[in-house]
């Protein structure tokens, strides 16, 4: 048994699947999870001391690589002087004002400590706000755990969700309507029908859950009109676009303004933070200013907001979202024409720092595409990459994420580890 196997063994006395959030369980892909000791940069160790070049960042939050001295010497400077108070803090302060700074819509901003909370609560501050209680997602978009959301869609094009995890009420989902990710027409019929009900939609408007689907220009803008014309709360998810796809996070790339937006990931540097914010009026409904209840003991806890801070400030240097996309699409335009040469059926994208990989001739733009890529071509790829060193997310179904501090050399040597793996995949 290697350690790895041994630390997984153990785990799953104790802990449901031996893992605390399931995709690290490698249930997708099949075979033993890595347990990780170390990472520094672009790079992770795991329990062997084997190293891997790591596509996953921590889900998203590290675009500075693991262990960035800068935001370790903050936090530790910072645990030093107090784990946490319960109290306000300046820091909290100075992360509000850096995100209003930044993020086009943000007016006020709440935080909290994950991304689930953030979405959870901008869809109660929604419902407070409207006094309605019903609202759209689309399939395939992932807004963290709360159980208005785990829904997927009705019988019919325009009834609504049944509960997609067990231990949701059907009560709940039924206020849930679900469409498909880039059908700006459904939109229109759904707003048609339910206009008057509608309290808000939410949506990634970079999908990142069912691996990278990319927005399609006309479906964000049929959002934004039909929640305008219908007064309904337009949100965001950006916990993983936000300052992942550009400086202004992906309403800053396509040039639309939600009512709210959340945060995670990357706000909190790799620490637990989360936030949402967006329109003063709307803002002003959350408690203590308003009737919508919302709380946490450990919101803005010192730690997560320094690591937070000192990340935003690391990567508002002029030129740094040219560059990680330039990395990024170079990774992936690497990738397509290793795949290409070989003859094996594939394709790839990004957007900023985030990117996608399908074992499928173009890369799909809904749910139901998604669905069709190859996932044994990919299961197989990815244990492949793994034995080479290269650790990508352990799903078909998710995007990955390049930081700031993988080199040149690093992306070289991943195409070659895939162009060799395309190889085999050829003969075999
Ligand atoms: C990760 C993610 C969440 C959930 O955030 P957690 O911190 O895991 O609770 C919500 N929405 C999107 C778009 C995400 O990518």
């Amino acid at each position: 048994m290697t350690r790895n196997e041994e630390l997984f063994a153990r785990a799953q006395i104790t802990i449901p699947g031996g893992v605390n959030s399931p995709v690290r369980a490698f249930r997708s892909v099949g075979g033993c999870p890595r347990f990780f000791t170390r990472g520094e940069g672009a790079n992770v160790w795991d329990a062997d001391g084997k190293r891997y070049l790591d596509y996953v960042g921590s889900w998203g939050p590290l675009i500075l690589g693991h262990a960035d001295p800068d935001v370790v010497l903050a936090v530790q400077e910072t645990a030093a002087k107090g784990l946490s108070f319960g109290a306000p803090t300046e820091g909290e302060i100075e992360l509000a004002e850096l995100l209003v700074e930044r993020v086009p819509s943000m007016e006020m901003v709440r935080l909290v400590s994950s991304g689930t909370e953030a979405t959870m609560s901008a869809i109660r501050l929604a419902r407070g706000f409207t006094g309605r209680d019903a609202f759209i997602k689309f399939e395939g978009c992932y807004h963290g755990h709360g159980d208005s959301l785990l829904v997927k869609a009705g019988s019919g094009l325009l009834t609504f969700g049944n509960p997609s995890s067990g231990g949701v009420p059907a009560d709940l989902a039924q206020h849930t309507l679900v469409l498909d990710y880039n059908d700006a027409a459904q939109l229109h019929e759904a707003f048609a029908t339910h206009g008057d009900k509608i309290a808000a939609v939410i949506v990634e408007p970079v999908a990142g859950n069912m691996n990278l689907i990319a927005p399609k220009p006309e479906f964000l803008q049929a959002m934004r009109d039909l929640c305008t014309k219908h007064g309904a709360v337009l949100i965001f998810d950006e916990v993983m676009t936000g300052f992942r796809v550009g400086p202004g996070s992906a309403q800053g790339l396509y040039g639309i303004t939600p009512d709210l937006s959340t945060f995670g990931k990357i706000v909190g540097g790799g620490m637990p933070l989360g936030a949402f914010g967006g329109r003063r009026d709307i803002m002003h409904k959350i408690a203590p200013l308003g009737p919508v209840y919302q709380a946490g003991t450990l919101s803005g806890n010192p730690l997560s907001v320094v690591a937070g801070l000192v990340t935003l400030n690391k990567i508002a240097t002029p030129g740094f979202y040219e560059a990680l996309t330039a990395k990024t699409r170079g990774f992936v335009s690497g990738l397509s024409a290793a795949a290409q040469a070989r003859g094996i059926t594939f394709s790839a994208q990004s957007v900023g720092g985030m990117f996608g990989i399908y074992f499928a001739a173009t890369p799909p733009t809904s749910f139901a595409e998604v669905m069709q890529s190859d996932k044994d071509a990919f299961n197989g790829f990815f244990h492949a990459m793994l034995d080479a060193g290269v650790y990508l997310a352990p799903s078909a179904f998710e995007a990955g994420f390049v930081s700031a501090v993988h080199s040149d050399a690093d992306i070289a040597a991943t195409i070659a580890a895939a162009d060799a793996i395309f190889a085999t995949m050829a003969k075999g």
